[in-house]
């Protein structure tokens, strides 16, 4: 018995544990599906791609295909699975969003959740490495360092944005969100800083905090509306373990869903489908997902020293691999996407619309297409920071080994796909400038010959991406699709809470990883405060 359980020990997750563990009269236990982290590439910024084709440390989810979308090929959803969650295989790219962002959650009937009411959270969690101001912290677990602008092209982006007349920022996180230039990110001393690293490791030798890994929780045990423990699938045996105060599902915005409709709790008529007996209806569960959807213009180049699948690029990785195992120098101690930004497609909107990640190669399909990445390339990625439109997760069988059914639901919004040919029409004006002069040969993607609005938005569905930002499946808030409430208690349930990034209302203007921290920290307060 313990007082609390939580459920996936990702970003959220970590946060947790080490928060409500840290009082050692409360008894906390973690459960996390995937296996500890001491695999060295999870730890070597640079090896991210690897894990878009581990099958061990990552769930490797596919959306359900649309026919008029990747030309009907099914859209890869990356998600991280071992200590540390996706925290553990992100890009580590630190922003948090506007301040309007979090403004807009309080403004939908949650109390507490405005930006000046987050902000004391995300300085709590925070370790910048330029020091403590307004806006940052300087002493919390979480480390956060300035970019080091390995890659040539990098610095090019950035010189080419301002030749386009772009705003600059050297801080998206405080005074201006707004603005081209470095990221920083969660990186300290040339080693991922993911969430286990900030907040598991140091604390595991708590004797109040119990972490088992390699289990797959299949489901919460209820009394009636009380939630009092969860089973756990251990190599074909179940165990059942139960929580003195509450569970706590943290399990991510695609599998927190997946876990309370297994256990009876969500829209009634598909849990019946699904023969799921009712627990307790709420037909918000796994409804309001979000997806920052992403569109790239892919460049043919001169050589410029990026990531080539090529003797050349073998011979370059070499000599990084042997830069960085030696004394964490190099490359490989930097993430592939340095620069990028938040710009307005409209200059009369009151805050950017988008957000740009650029790559040092021919990044297509999460870096999978390897055939694109034979020849020397650079991408600029653009994404729409606030879909208006919005899917679901679903489930394939009442069988928990069966993934969750992912449903975009893409562009069900029109206005999503014309935010995206403005970023792609704003991405070239900075891609045209004389800064990639020495580099361009030729665009691949759309391809010279797509100038007009339906060529480009042609072109953008049948190569469309993600940025890995799904959220919003287990909405907070007061109407009748919210699961959780401002405390992200489960309604009309006892016991039970959500803390993840599925209890977004909305989609941050930004990556998601530092929000969903943020989140945790707060919850982690609000649990010990009794609330
Ligand atoms: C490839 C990739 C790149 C990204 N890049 C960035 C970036 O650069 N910057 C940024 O800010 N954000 C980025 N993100 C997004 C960010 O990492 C996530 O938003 C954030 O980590 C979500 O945290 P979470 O706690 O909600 O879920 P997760 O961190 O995904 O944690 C969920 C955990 O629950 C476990 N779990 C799931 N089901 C079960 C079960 N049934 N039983 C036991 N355990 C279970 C999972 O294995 C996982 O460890 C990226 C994400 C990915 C996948």
């Amino acid at each position: 018995m313990h007082d609390y359980i939580i459920v996936g020990a990702g970003s959220a997750g970590c946060v947790l544990a080490n928060r409500l563990s840290a009082d050692p009269a409360i008894s906390v236990c973690l459960l996390e599906a995937g296996p500890k982290d001491n695999f060295e590439l999870i730890h070597t910024p640079g090896a991210f791609g690897f894990f878009m084709f581990s099958k061990k440390y990552d769930w490797c989810f596919e959306a359900k295909p649309d026919p008029a979308v990747r030309k009907g090929q099914p859209m890869f959803c990356p998600r991280g699975k071992a200590l540390g969650g996706s925290s553990s295989v992100n890009g580590m790219v630190y922003t948090r969003g506007h301040r309007s962002d979090y403004d807009e959650w309080a403004e939908l009937g949650n109390p507490g959740w405005g930006y000046d009411e987050v902000l004391p959270y995300f300085r709590k969690a925070e370790a910048n490495a330029r020091g403590a101001d307004r806006y940052h912290g300087a002493n919390g677990p979480l480390y956060v360092s300035d970019s080091e602008l390995h890659y040539t092209i990098s610095k090019v982006f950035i010189e080419a944005a301002q030749q386009a007349g772009m705003p600059m920022s050297n801080d998206f996180n405080g005074e201006q969100y707004e603005g081209f230039g470095p990221y920083q990110f969660t990186i300290r001393d040339g080693r991922r800083c993911s969430a286990a690293v900030a907040y598991l490791h140091p604390v595991k030798s708590r004797k109040n905090l119990q972490v088992k890994t390699g289990v797959d929780v299949i489901g919460v045990e209820f009394d009636g509306k009380h939630a009092v423990g969860v089973t756990y699938d251990r190599g074909g045996k179940h165990t059942t373990v139960r929580a003195r105060r509450e569970v706590i599902l943290s399990a991510g915005a695609y599998c927190t869903p997946q876990l309370l409709m297994l256990s009876g709790v969500g829209d009634p008529d598909e849990l019946r489908a699904q023969r799921i007996e009712v627990v307790h209806a709420l037909p918000g569960v796994g409804k309001n997902l979000q997806e920052h959807f992403d569109a790239a213009v892919l460049v043919k180049s001169k050589d410029h020293g990026g990531i080539t699948i090529s003797a050349k690029g073998a011979a370059q990785m070499g000599v990084a691999g042997v830069k960085y195992y030696g004394a964490h120098l190099g490359k490989l101690r930097s993430s592939v996407t340095e620069a990028g930004g938040f710009l307005k497609t409209d200059p009369s909107l009151a805050k950017p619309d988008v957000q740009f990640h650029t790559v040092p190669l021919l990044f297509d399909d999460s870096g999978r297409d390897l055939k694109l990445m034979m020849d020397p390339g650079y991408s600029m990625h653009v994404c729409c920071l606030r879909p208006k439109s919005r899917g679901s997760i679903g489930l394939a069988s009442a069988h928990w080994e069966h993934a969750p059914v992912i449903d975009h639901n893409y562009f069900s919004h029109p206005d999503d796909l014309k935010c995206l040919v403005a970023g792609v029409k704003l991405a070239r004006k900075i891609l045209a400038t004389p800064a990639f002069e020495p580099y361009r040969k030729e665009e691949l993607h759309p391809g010279e010959d797509k100038q007009g609005d339906e060529e480009i938005a042609q072109a953008i569905k049948d190569r469309l991406g993600i940025v890995y930002h799904p959220v919003g499946t287990c909405k907070m808030g007061n109407d009748e699709m919210a699961v959780v409430d401002a405390q992200l208690r489960v309604h009309g349930m006892r016991g039970l809470r959500v803390i993840d990034a599925s209890i977004m209302p909305t989609l941050n203007g930004s990556n998601t990883n530092a929000p969903t921290i943020m989140i945790a920290e707060k919850a982690a307060d609000m649990i010990l405060a009794g609330t």
